[in-house]
Parts: C-alpha cells; structure tokens; sequence
C-alpha cells in the first residue's frame, strides 16, 4: 500500500497554506482526509494534484484549494449542522465531517452517493449522512443549518438555501453560467436580512434541478 502522507501534506503547504487558507481546523482537516481514497484508483497518484479530477457521470472532485476556501469561509467551530449539496466523491463532506457537529449531504446521482458512502463508512466518517435527490430544494426536514455549502455552479441563488439557514448562518454558492462563476458568500443577518460577498471567480460543473440548470439529457 502506498503511504500518500507526504504527497497530502505538500499539497496543504503549496496549494492551501501558501494561497492563504489560515483556518487552522481546515488545515488539520486537510492533513487527516485521505483524498486519494475519494478518487478511482487508476487516478490515486494524482489526488494530491493541484486541479479537480473526474470521479465517473460527468461530475468531478474539487480542486483542493477550492475546498479549504469554501471550508474556511463557512467559519465552523465544531458544533454546526451543515448541508452540502453535491456530495461528489465525498471528500468535501469527509472534510466537513471534522469541522462541524453533524453533517448532511445532498447527490442527485444515485452512483455516486452510493460511492461516497461506501468510501466515507471505509474511511470512518460514517456520521455524514447522504440522501439521494434534487438538492436544489435543499433538505427542509433536517432544516435549519448553520451552514450551507453549494459545490456545483448555480444560475442564481435558490431561496430554499436562504430559507433553510439559521439567523447567522452562512451560504458558500458558485453562481454564474454554466462555464464560470463567482464563488458568494451569503450570510443571514436577519430574519428577512442577508449580507452578500463576492469571493473570488471558479468554475464548477452545473447544478441541476428544478431551481439549477436543466440536464441536457
Ligand atoms: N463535493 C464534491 C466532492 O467533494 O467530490 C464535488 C462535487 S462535484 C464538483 C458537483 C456534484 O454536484 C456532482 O456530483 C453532481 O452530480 C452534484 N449535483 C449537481 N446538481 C445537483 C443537485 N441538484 N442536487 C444534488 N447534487 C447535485
């Protein structure tokens, strides 16, 4: 078995420490997730690489950096309840299963929740809990979360994100078009007030649903 621990922590001193991510927890985080458990095994060699990959149906994991500034930017101390949209391959939700007290994990493909909670159970994040569906509508019965983390580009911000946050809660959401996007970050101040910040450009694969894109097929 290969011993990836060297590799996982160039790439949190080059491509997360060194780009600025400070959050100490999110480093750690970064430092303990074995990513290349998360990734096909014909593609473990390059899970440290700084650049998404894809993970099968189209979809992709994060760019690590692009996970610690989301992660940072959500502000987690530990005792959140959090909702991630697209759980992907499961690493983003791995990440946040140690920055946050419970953790849930929306994926509209049903192969790769599967997946990801194969490889989350194997890798001892069995708290992180997955359901298959549109996660455009978010996830109103475990409502209201303390943070909400969108990993596909949206065409605008769906307002069952916004009603499904706490006072104080926080969005991380790419929205743009279906190539680029601006990654915000929207706080609720008020119970009808929300604070929005632009962060910085991405681009991610779509969000799809009935408050997304629409598929293509
Ligand atoms: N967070 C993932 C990870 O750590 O591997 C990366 C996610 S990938 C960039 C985006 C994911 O969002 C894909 O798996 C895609 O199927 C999913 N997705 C797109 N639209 C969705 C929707 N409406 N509801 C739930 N998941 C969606």
């Amino acid at each position: 078995m290969r011993d990836f621990s060297i590799a996982r922590r160039r790439m949190v001193e080059g491509q997360v420490i060194n780009r600025g991510v400070k959050d100490r927890r999110v480093i750690d985080a970064m430092l303990k997730v074995p990513r290349h458990k998360f990734v096909e095994e014909a593609l473990e060699g390059q899970a440290y690489q700084d650049a998404p990959l894809p993970i099968g149906e189209k979809q992709t994991i994060s760019q690590p950096y692009m996970v610690a500034v989301m992660s940072e930017a959500l502000v987690l101390n530990g005792s959140e309840t959090v909702l991630e949209v697209g759980t992907g391959s499961g690493y983003q939700a791995a990440v946040l299963a140690l920055l946050a007290d419970r953790v849930f994990s929306l994926e509209r493909i049903p192969s790769l929740a599967r997946r990801a909670r194969k490889v989350l159970d194997e890798c001892g994040f069995s708290k992180v809990n997955i359901r298959v569906a549109d996660g455009t509508h978010g996830w109103q019965d475990m409502a209201p979360f303390d943070a909400i983390v969108v990993t596909a580009g949206a065409p605008e911000v769906p307002q069952d994100y916004l009603d499904q946050l706490t006072v104080g809660g926080r969005l991380i959401i790419p929205v743009g078009n279906r190539n680029d996007q601006i990654l915000m970050r929207i706080t609720r101040t008020g119970e009808q007030e929300y604070q929005e910040e632009q962060m910085l450009g991405c681009r991610f694969v779509p969000l799809i649903g009935n408050h997304g894109w629409q598929s293509k097929h």
